[in-house]
């Protein structure tokens, strides 16, 4: 019997067209749904236009109801695999917030395109297509959202886009892709060593800020925020994990208002470590209360805290992460 398949679409440029004007945007009618008949593939395929956002748009109330939806069609209507739409530009972050909330087997792939649907070179329907393919895949089941796009296959924790226009643009630093798509196949080589999820009800904390460490970095901003309570903070650090003097009396600021600090490195491969023993260094920074991670982007550690912030924990916030 042929799988069946949902296609959920959210907007983003594979829901978009060019004008004669060169320029790209949304439009009432979505050009991926009439196109869906072009595709090849053996799956009995639903589709539903949940929204029609650029991604720059999306919101962590979107995130909710693509979760909310997601669990309906698994437990109540027993699809056997989704498919998401999405805008590249933040697709990531929808990818591993969904990764983390959603506790299912069933395969979810979200794929996107660089190129709207009537440019040359569109990708959007070679995407899809990829997409759907992976989502049919038994092997696909259990490994938490995948990101499909450019006949690559990466898992959400990890993967970034890392090019403003190339369909090339989605990467694994570090890692690379976990599997391909060939014409007819999907073929997986990497596994994570560990798939979380979190049982989460609704994102009521959701003011954490990310800031990014420079040269000279003063305490300004995270004097502001440990001002205002924000729920945590991420900073994305220098190299192993390392802050400029300059900006510790802020650092310091948001740990005595208990707010919870996590440190990325700025740098693109690689994880955070408290190697360094000097004023700033990682190895301070870790003794005081900063939570270190690994290989996870500042937009990656913030989801990974709203989500953990709104759950209730067994064990300190540092040993999830
Ligand atoms: N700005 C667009 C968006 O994220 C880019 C894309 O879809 O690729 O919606």
């Amino acid at each position: 019997m042929a799988k069946k398949l949902l296609i959920l679409h959210t907007g983003g440029t594979i829901s978009m067209s060019e004008g004669e004007d060169g320029k790209v945007s949304p439009s009432d009618k979505n050009p991926l749904v009439a196109a869906l008949d072009k595709l090849n593939h053996p799956a009995k395929l639903y589709q539903e236009s949940l929204l029609n956002v650029p991604s720059p748009h999306i919101t962590l109330d979107h995130w909710q109801i693509l979760k909310e939806r997601i669990e309906h069609a698994v437990q109540a209507e027993q699809f056997d695999g989704i498919v998401i739409t999405h805008g590249t530009d933040t697709l990531e972050e929808t990818a591993y917030f969904l990764d983390l909330a959603l506790n299912t087997k069933v395969p979810v792939a979200i794929t996107g395109a660089m190129r709207s649907s009537n440019e040359l070179g569109a990708d959007g329907l070679i995407n899809l297509q990829s997409a759907i393919l992976v989502a049919l895949s038994d092997e696909s089941q259990n490994k938490g959202v995948l990101v499909v796009m450019n006949d690559e296959i990466h898992h959400a924790k990890f993967v970034t886009k890392t090019h403003t226009t190339n369909v090339a643009t989605f990467q694994t630093p570090t890692f690379g892709p976990c599997g391909l798509v060939t014409k007819n196949q999907v073929i997986y080589f990497q596994h994570l060593s560990q798939y979380e999820h979190f049982p989460i009800e609704r994102l009521t904390k959701r003011n954490v800020q990310l800031v990014k460490a420079y040269v000279e970095m003063d305490s300004f901003l995270l004097e502001q925020l440990a001002q205002h309570q924000c729920d945590g903070v991420v900073i994305e650090a220098l190299g192993a994990g390392n802050l400029p003097p300059s900006c510790l009396s802020g650092v310091k600021k948001l740990l005595d208002a208990n707010i919870p600090v996590v440190l990325v490195s700025r740098a693109f491969n690689g994880i955070t470590q408290d190697v360094y023993d000097y004023l700033g260094g990682g190895k301070q920074l870790k003794q005081q209360g900063i939570i270190f991670t690994k290989g996870l982007s500042g937009q990656k550690a913030r989801i990974k805290l709203l989500v953990l912030l709104n759950q209730s924990l067994a064990q300190p916030l540092a040993n999830y992460f």
